[in-house]
């Protein structure tokens, strides 16, 4: 999402869900209980209206659930509220997520006719052994057949995948990010598994029947698709659920909820490149890198653990980063000293 957009939630928590996935509780997630309704959507719009509108482009966003799944009147109940809003011009967009199952042309016809512009499908996997052991209910020849559908309709198109599901690995995740490249969205989300209390990913850790994917997992992973999707000219629009005070404070039973989960697996990318571009220095050396202003605190690494790291593996005398004029995420070597050479 860019900087001159700005987002009025809607949260219709597991509204339309045949089932539950075994990984998810968006009551816990994202700490609302409530439901919306037609009056919920003209109130959040009404609430968004009073505030400056500062040239940024609003969008009501649908999330929680599966939204066209729900019934065909009350998708349009709650799509009206927010077309009329349109018409008023107090509303610039509407975008929604749901499964990619529950899209076919008539849903499509629905959402085109009602202003909805994006449209985020949860693929979270392509392998379709990940898919069943997570309770998704639905295969990745789904996904790309939903993906192409709406791509062909001209809506913008969203893919969201997770890392560390059920039967997953690092293999698996790679694979699933490389397919939901083919399918050409304008953007992904990444959620690595965050095992939620009470739901049966929580029992299934408790049974032996899955290995938590832990926080270094995900930036391990994560730090390998973050090149592939730049590399793709896919924009990485979210990385890791958003911190709320209900995860932060023990709905999170486990898995890979980091309030910066995003900022660590940036540096461990700086830090991959960091160690390709020093592999032909020598033991000893003193080497000065140059990165973007503001990629200097993901170079340097929480704690200083990137240069740490670096100067242990490689046994540098001295490493340090500083200011230089290139682009964000790149990193160049500066100079090299002191007997080393490259
Ligand atoms: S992941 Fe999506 S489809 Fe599955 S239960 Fe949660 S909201 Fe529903």
């Amino acid at each position: 999402m860019s900087a001159r957009e700005c987002v009025i939630p809607v949260f219709v928590p597991h509204l339309g869900c045949p089932h539950r996935c075994v990984f998810c509780d968006q009551r816990r997630i994202s700490g609302s209980a409530e439901s919306a309704s037609a009056e919920t959507v003209r109130e959040a719009i009404k609430a968004a209206a009073a505030l400056p509108r500062s040239g940024a482009k609003r969008q009501l966003a649908f999330y929680g659930g599966s939204f066209t799944a729900i019934p065909a009147a009350a998708q349009e109940e709650l799509l009206g509220a927010a077309a009329e809003a349109i018409a008023r011009g107090e509303l610039d967009a509407i975008r929604l997520s749901t499964r990619p199952d529950a899209i076919d042309e008539e849903t499509l016809a629905r959402l085109r006719r009602c202003g909805v512009e994006t449209i985020e499908l949860g693929a979270q996997s392509m392998d379709d052994g990940v898919l069943r052991l997570s309770g998704r209910g639905h295969t990745a020849a789904d996904v790309a057949r939903a993906a192409e559908m709406v791509r062909a309709a001209g809506f913008r198109l969203i893919l969201q995948m997770m890392t560390g599901l059920p039967g997953s690995d690092d293999e698996k995740d790679v694979e699933t990010a490389r397919r939901l490249i083919a399918l050409r969205p304008d953007g992904v989300r990444i959620y690595p598994t965050v095992i939620v209390r009470g739901t049966p990913l929580e029992e299934m850790r408790k049974k032996g029947e899955y290995r938590e994917h832990t926080v270094e997992d995900a930036v391990r992973v994560c730090s390998k698709l973050l090149p592939l999707f730049e590399e793709a000219g896919v924009p990485v629009i979210r990385l890791g659920l958003n911190p709320t005070e209900e995860l932060s404070g023990g709905e999170a039973a486990g898995g890979a909820y980091h309030p910066a989960l995003g900022e660590l697996v940036k540096s461990r990318v700086m830090y991959e490149k960091m160690r390709v571009l020093l592999a032909a220095v020598r033991p000893g050396s003193r080497v000065t890198l140059g990165a973007a202003e503001r990629s200097l605190s993901q170079a340097i690494g929480q704690k200083r653990e990137n240069l740490r790291l670096l100067g242990e593996v490689l046994s540098l005398e001295e490493i340090k980063v500083v200011p230089a004029a290139v682009n964000e995420g790149e990193i160049v070597l500066l100079s090299v000293e002191n007997g080393g050479e490259l």
